[in-house]
């Protein structure tokens, strides 16, 4: 059974409305309806490299094996150490990493050890060298705060038995280590997400070919190309489709068929909306959204069939905005991610006045320095167009202003929200 929630009962509950929906709302809904991708496969751990993991891992051993040493000295016991002055104890022998002193140390006696060898039976404690001074067969050593000291426990990364990562963890480099720390050599990982994509518009020309009087470049095709690769996502780029019924029915009926995911840019604006609107009714269950924010007020969600369907506008600003604040975590979500966690934001000063008036949360573009008292502050990168691509090229972070917030004057603590991590 499925626990996610339909469109329907979304489109029915008392505080939807279509023409101004929150953005905090508008992602609730979109994340009511959304279940991961069921297909697993087993991969070398080196392919799984930014894959979701689909099953718990459980340490099969203890990380360390063995008790060991954090420093190169003297393994030595506890009780033979005095609290205010030097011991000196008999030196019986060597443990190296890799090669464990085989004997038992004695009351007295201590053995020589290297850093990550194991603590020699007998001896609970290291003595750093700096701290030991050796006489033939004997060393004298410094008293130690505690028993334990200057070792590392069995276990003490990770313990035999417990789940080292769990399902829906995202591979990162840190967990090829760890997975390797633990001698595994295959993880089971969600499918990737097959996403299908194309824009939309009478007035787009493809790279590489001249421009007719009042067109221009497609480029959202490729910013949601490198939003969409960066996430790890199947890429499926179906080009630019012109706007008339015939040609949008049937790329919708191909992508929807092709793929997990189907993101459009362009033709969900008012005029534009309801040509699209009666096709997507016609093949699917889609709901336009007006959302309370700044870039990227139209936005459509729905299902295609067993696809999902996120309709961008068109403008370039607003299609990275809206992909960032609402299609990724979607899309995490989708490719099995349980551990989203929210974007991090941090105060910092704006040095400059931010024009905005009330009514919608706006995400502009900032750029960020760090002065010479080591503060960061931000400033908005200039025109704060929608179609100013530019704008995010330069900028680090998003100034998040919150739907009420009016005109600010320099000097005002703002949220941002750093790309990097994002992107
Ligand atoms: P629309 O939502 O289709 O009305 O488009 C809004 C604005 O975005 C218009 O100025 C379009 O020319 C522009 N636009 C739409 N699609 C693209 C695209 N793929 N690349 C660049 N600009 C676009
Ligand atoms: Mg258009």
């Amino acid at each position: 059974m499925s626990s996610a929630k339909t469109l329907q009962q979304l489109s029915c509950a008392d505080d939807y409305d279509p023409n101004s929906m929150p953005v905090p709302k508008a992602r609730e809904y979109i994340r009511a309806v959304l279940e991961p991708v069921a297909t697993v496969e087993r991969l070398h751990i080196r392919d799984a490299l930014g894959r979701v993991l689909a099953e718990n891992v459980i340490s099969p051993v203890n990380v360390p094996q063995h008790d060991n040493s954090a420093m190169d000295g003297y393994a030595v016991r506890f009780a033979d150490l005095k609290p205010d002055s030097e011991a000196t104890l008999k030196i019986i022998g060597t443990a190296f990493a890799g090669k464990p002193f085989e004997g038992k140390a004695a009351p007295g006696q201590s053995v020589r050890i290297m850093t990550g060898a194991v603590v020699p039976e007998g001896c609970d404690t290291v003595v750093m060298q700096e701290r030991a001074t050796v006489d033939g067969d004997k060393v004298s050593v410094a008293a130690v705060p505690a028993a334990g000291t200057n070792t590392r426990k069995a276990g003490e990364d990770l313990r035999k038995g417990e789940a080292a990562l769990n399902k829906g963890h995202l591979v990162r480099p840190a967990d090829l280590g760890l997975l390797a720390s633990l001698g595994i050599g295959e993880v089971s990982v969600y499918r990737k997400l097959r996403v299908a994509f194309f824009s939309t518009g009478d007035e787009l020309v493809g790279v590489g070919q001249p421009l007719g009087p009042g067109q221009i470049y497609d480029s959202n095709r490729y910013t949601i190309y490198g939003m969409l690769t960066r996430m790890g996502c199947e890429v499926l780029d179906m080009g630019v489709i012109r706007d008339t019924p015939e040609a949008i029915e049937q790329a919708f009926a191909q992508a929807s068929a092709a793929a997990d995911v189907v993101i459009t840019s362009g033709g969900v604006s008012v005029g534009e909306a309801d040509f699209v609107k009666q096709i997507l009714e016609r093949l699917g269950e889609v709901l336009f959204w007006k959302i309370a924010m700044k870039p990227g007020r139209p936005m459509a969600y729905g299902k295609i069939g067993q696809a999902h369907f996120f309709g961008l506008p068109g403008n370039p600003v607003a299609v990275m905005v809206t992909f960032y604040q609402f299609v990724r975590e979607a899309l995490a979500t989708l490719q099995g991610q349980t551990e989203l966690k929210p974007q991090p934001t941090m105060k910092v000063v704006c040095t400059e006045p931010v024009k905005k008036a009330p009514g919608r949360t706006e995400f502009q573009r900032g750029i960020l320095s760090r002065g010479e008292n080591g503060e960061w502050t931000v400033r908005p990168t200039g025109d704060q167009g929608s179609g100013i691509l530019s704008s995010m090229s330069q900028a680090h972070c998003f100034i998040v202003l919150p739907t009420e917030t009016g005109r600010l004057e320099a000097g005002t603590i703002v949220d941002v929200q750093l790309l990097e991590g994002l992107v």
